[in-house]
């Protein structure tokens, strides 16, 4: 073996693989040695999309071709997900976080957009993230009453290997122009 090549192997293992589904869905970002775990156990395979880059990975019983690109051989994560309950906690991390109103950031509630008194419902279309202030402002008025429409229209949470998609084709393009 050349010498230039046992001494690449530290920053070899530095590198990111990124996991697809079976479906060809792009999962997520992963260590390269938790995908080289997955291509010794057969639980993944190269994929070859885009032309990836491709790490030798030696051992010293072994030479394996890890691919930038893996696909998973079996399963289906994707449908293991299940949309999230409709609570404080989930609907603060949808929202970033941030009051739907004002953009504050601080002393943050739940806001029925329709209010519950007025036949509102606890669903993910119908709850956004409210400031104390903005919620109390607002009080039991319809939106377009209280001239307070949030920012952005409330929906579910996406699926996130949907959300890592998006990113990832994005990150993709910009490769490809740049
Ligand atoms: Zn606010």
């Amino acid at each position: 073996m050349p010498a230039q090549q046992s001494h690449l192997q530290p920053a070899v293992l530095q590198n990111s693989v990124v996991v697809f589904s079976k479906n060809y869905l792009p999962l997520a970002r992963i260590n390269i040695k938790r995908a080289i775990v997955l291509l010794v156990t057969g639980q993944a395979e190269s994929l070859e999309l885009g032309n990836p880059t491709t790490w030798e990975v030696r051992s010293p019983s072994m030479v394996l071709q890890v691919s930038e690109h893996i696909r998973l051989t079996g399963g289906n994560p994707e449908r293991l997900w299940k949309v999230p309950p409709v609570n404080r906690r989930e609907v603060l991390r949808r929202d970033n976080h941030t009051c739907q109103y004002c953009g504050s950031t601080k002393h943050l509630t739940i806001d029925h957009v329709i209010p519950r008194s007025r036949g509102g419902s606890h669903t993910w279309d119908n709850v956004v993230t409210a400031c104390e202030r903005c919620n109390s402002l607002k009080g039991n008025q319809l939106p377009h009453d209280a001239n307070m429409i949030p920012r952005t229209k409330p929906k579910a949470p996406a699926h996130p290997a949907v959300a890592f998609a998006e990113q990832f084709w994005k990150a993709q393009q910009t490769r490809e122009e740049g």
